[in-house]
């Protein structure tokens, strides 16, 4: 047995290094490559991603997990081996169950639609991504198809990034969250704005970066096994475990860009560093969904990164780095500004307490797609009238309206937004479990240490890679299934305070 398995793990560290030198290549495709390289680029990453796509689906991995399975049904539950044979089997039915040619067909459609919306987004114009999304919501039903006895159709699509979690569960669990938050919107949007300017003067680069990297490093992100560099759109990425890369963006005159991204990003890599290290290579070597992984994300953005105990270590810093700009800003001021709640019509520039408004739009407007009871020609008009309903807000035009998000034309439709939300959730339950056990954090954060804290996520969390589901891993470290309540009581408590709610 120990000889088939190590077969196995050897078949499957050579899936694992084309599917990093996939990540090698469009992390350089985002950071460093002129433009001349695109085309070229597109089909190296292409024939990587097939190649790796069928020798992980090739007929030996089967045979040798099906020789394998009375091994691991041997072993306990939560011991490595067993659930590394588990979650490769899991994957491995999943993929070998979609056709080569769907594959084929599905990426050469995302990359035309994703071409489209890059002009159409620009000229403000949904006709123009009207029949490929068309077409993109034909073939996510198609590609849910391949999974049939499903309770709802977009299933099987939330399974490939929030496994485990149905239409059913999630909408429970938005609709108690909504019942919540519209009233806790409505509280403080009764009451006058916060006022950020002092965010909004100029505040040089390489500054807003020296200072982004010096908080980073403080709460754990390890520059020997990783590093950051310049991008449009902020990402993580890994190229194994010793080499966890994140990336940033700036705006000389939005101090919190940069800064809160790379706190985000810096969540994510975090993470990945804190796997452990024997899974190197095998498909437990990943966060575990979409959802815990945003919830890490969050946790050090929003619940460490914007409190007010982080803010009382790190603001004397920040005006220390720059002095014209907030010398004259007091505490209160600043804290009040990073913490401003406004409705918005962009789901990326959003506050922690409209944000999941934005979310819950997208997943009911996705679902009644696939459930064929909205039109993709209606889109427009469902977008704009729940941002009314629900925000207040109406965007001026599609561009700030329904073209925002690139989600639904460079992929697919369905499964694609629920984990930002499943994070929020999560974040707030896995802070207060670490609170619980280790009830000095709060102090520690105001004294610039993160240990106690980075110590419990990689003991709790981390350490784990894909070995739990997002739903073992929550009970498991929480002792309760997932909830909404401790992210109520998280912003009660937090925008009470600001509010006087
Ligand atoms: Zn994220």
């Amino acid at each position: 047995m120990e000889k088939q398995l190590a077969k196995l793990t050897a078949r499957l560290m050579e899936v694992d290094d084309l599917n990093r030198a996939t990540a090698v290549l469009s992390w350089d495709q985002t950071t460093y490559m002129p433009p001349g390289g695109a085309a070229a680029r597109g089909r190296q990453m292409a024939t990587l991603s097939r190649l790796a796509h069928e020798k992980f689906t090739a007929a030996a991995i089967g045979k040798l997990l099906d020789a394998l399975r009375p091994y691991e049904e041997s072993l306990p539950y939560d011991s490595d081996e067993a659930s590394l044979l588990r979650v490769t089997r899991r994957e491995y039915e999943k993929l070998t169950k979609v056709p080569a040619a769907f594959v084929a067909k599905l990426n050469t459609h995302q990359a035309e639609s994703y071409q489209a919306w890059t002009e159409a987004r620009p000229a403000n114009d949904f006709a123009l991504v009207q029949p490929y999304l068309e077409k993109t919501l034909d073939l996510s039903r198609d590609l849910a198809n391949f999974f049939p006895g499903y309770e709802h159709i977009a299933d099987p699509l939330i399974d490939f990034s929030d496994y485990g979690m149905k239409v059913r569960t999630v909408r429970a669990l938005f609709a108690e969250l909504r019942s919540q938050l519209v009233p806790i919107v409505k509280a403080i949007t009764s009451q006058p704005v916060a006022d950020d300017a002092c965010l909004k003067q100029a505040y040089p680069e390489a500054q807003q970066l020296a200072f982004g990297q010096s908080v980073i490093e403080k709460l754990g992100y390890d520059f020997k096994r990783g590093r950051q560099d310049k991008t449009h759109h902020p990402f993580c990425t890994k190229f194994s475990l010793g080499d966890v890369r994140i990336t940033t963006r700036v705006q000389e005159r939005d101090l919190t860009d940069a800064l809160f991204s790379t706190i985000h990003e810096s969540g994510h890599a975090m993470y990945e560093q804190g796997i452990q290290r024997d899974f190197e290579g095998t498909p437990l070597a990943g966060g575990t969904s979409s959802g815990v992984h945003e919830s890490q994300s969050r946790c050090w953005e929003n619940l460490v990164g914007r409190s007010r105990g982080f803010w009382q270590f790190f603001y004397p810093q920040l005006q220390t780095m720059f002095p014209d700009q907030l010398n004259a800003v007091s505490f209160e001021t600043f804290y009040r500004a990073i913490n401003k709640v406004t409705p918005s019509l962009i789901r990326t520039d959003a506050d922690e307490v409209t944000y999941n408004l934005h979310v819950m739009i997208r997943f009911d407007l996705e679902t009644a797609l696939l459930e064929g009871t909205l039109a993709v020609r209606d889109l427009p008009e469902a977008w704009d009238a729940r941002y009314q309903s629900d925000l207040g807000v109406r965007a001026p035009d599609n561009r700030d309206g329904v073209l925002q998000d690139v989600h639904w034309y460079a992929g697919q439709i369905g499964g694609v937004f629920q984990g930002y939300t499943l994070g929020n959730i999560m974040s707030a339950q896995f802070y207060e479990a670490a609170l619980r056990a280790q009830p000095t954090i709060p102090y520690e954060i105001a004294q610039g240490k993160f240990d106690t804290l980075h110590g419990w996520l990689a003991e709790n969390i981390y350490q784990h890679g894909s070995k739990f589901t997002a739903n073992e891993v929550v009970e498991r470290a929480t002792g309760q299934p997932l909830t909404i309540a401790p992210y109520i009581r998280y912003l009660r408590t937090k925008y009470g305070e600001l509010y006087q709610l």
